[in-house]
């Protein structure tokens, strides 16, 4: 669509919930938009909802790229937005169909229905007009070009052009958690999946060494741009001089699992102090030789709060084409450096009873006081 007024953005899971849900949802979906394009420099007019639709008042091409970063939109077309009148839809719809060739189909929605005519009615007529007047072929299957009218009301879309979204909750719908991020592949897409659910995210880095702390805030800054609508301020917590005086201590192969446990256990107390319900981090099971069932027991034994690992069942192949899709894959690529305190042979069965004199040696009863009565 080269010309457009409005976009036509559908909702996804959200048409499934109670209405008092769903309006409380509409509204969060409405600001995050508002606040995505107030960010990106997108101009609209305004934004507004119309039944089961929300229509953006807006000329401007960049909405395209933008409304794709809101979560909870099934999908969305730049589209003409007219009165519904039929005469006024013919000559609408034939002018959408006069700038293509090929084959098309007309694919008509009521989503009020005071309309007189049926969708399938309304179908045939504007079929049957841009046939006639562009000899143009119809096909219903595989069209070149799908011309999409949705009626709602007193206003009719018209539009050849559907992108679809993402899917998933607006941000800010599901309590707030706090996303461990390296700057490897797995833990951008891990803090990402949780967004798409609708949950406020805040970035925690254990820094561990300066090329690693720039790889998480340029990854800091992809993933801004899927979270208008909460704020989302990164954390960066010293790690480096801790492992060195464990290593010192005689941790050696240990250092991976006091490593993860030291991370988790301070995000458990970051977590309180700013209201966060659960910590999500990048494991991914087996991926690498550390990250074994028995390992992620020692990692996260008695916490207070729940680890979130989204990424537990998925593939490399899966993780990676989603990092490549939402733009943090490059980053991860150029910036994760290996770990400089990873051993030859870290453990990778670890055994929690092993575990506690491991701690007990190297002084980090910091890390099991939480187990204290539990
Ligand atoms: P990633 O690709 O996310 O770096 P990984 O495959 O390298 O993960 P591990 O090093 O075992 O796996 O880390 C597991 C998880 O621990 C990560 O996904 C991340 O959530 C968290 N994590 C690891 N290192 C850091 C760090 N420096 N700061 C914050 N979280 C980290
Ligand atoms: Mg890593």
């Amino acid at each position: 669509m080269e010309n457009f007024n409005s976009v036509i953005v559908r909702y996804s899971e959200i048409g499934l919930k109670s209405s008092h849900v769903r309006r409380e949802m509409e509204r969060r979906l409405i600001k995050n938009l508002e606040e995505a394009y107030r960010n990106e420099g997108v101009y609209f007019l305004r934004i507004v909802k119309r039944a089961s639709r929300i229509i953006v008042y807006t000329s401007d091409p960049k909405v395209r790229e933008v409304t794709k970063l809101v979560f909870g939109i099934k999908s969305y077309s730049p589209a003409l937005e007219i009165e519904t009148d039929i005469e006024e839809l013919k000559a609408v719809a034939l002018s959408i169909a006069e700038g293509k060739q090929g084959s098309f189909a007309v694919r008509v929605r009521r989503i009020t229905k005071e309309f007189p005519l049926t969708s399938i009615e309304v179908a045939k007529l504007i079929g049957f007009v841009i046939k006639e007047q562009t000899g143009r072929s119809v096909n219903l299957n595989d069209p070149d070009q799908e011309i999409l009218i949705e009626i709602i009301g007193r206003k009719t879309y018209v539009t050849d052009e559907r992108i679809e979204g993402y899917g998933g909750l607006p941000v800010g719908t599901q309590g707030k958690v706090l996303a461990l991020i390296s700057s490897g592949i797995d833990s951008p897409v891990a803090a990402w999946l949780l967004m798409k659910r609708g949950a406020h995210v805040i970035p925690v880095h254990f820094k561990k060494t300066d090329e690693e702390e720039g790889g998480f805030m340029r990854l800091v800054s992809v993933l801004k741009r899927f979270s208008y609508g909460t704020e989302f301020k990164p954390i960066v917590i010293e790690h480096a001089s801790t492992l060195r005086n464990y290593l010192q201590k005689g941790a050696r192969e240990w250092i991976c699992l006091l490593c993860k446990r030291r991370m988790l256990i301070l995000a458990n107390k970051v977590a309180n102090e700013l209201g966060a319900s659960a910590i999500v981090t990048g494991d991914s099971l087996g991926q690498v030789a550390s990250q074994t069932l028995e390992n992620l027991e020692v990692e996260s034994r008695c916490l207070e709060k729940p680890v979130l690992r989204p990424l537990i069942g998925m593939d490399k192949e899966e993780i990676v084409r989603i990092a490549k899709e939402i733009g943090t894959y490059d980053i991860s690529i150029t910036y994760d450096v290996a770990c400089p305190f990873v051993p030859k042979k870290p453990k990778t069965k670890g055994k929690w009873n092993q575990f506690l004199k491991i701690v007990r040696k190297v002084g980090a009863n910091d890390l099991i006081d939480v187990c204290k009565g539990a």
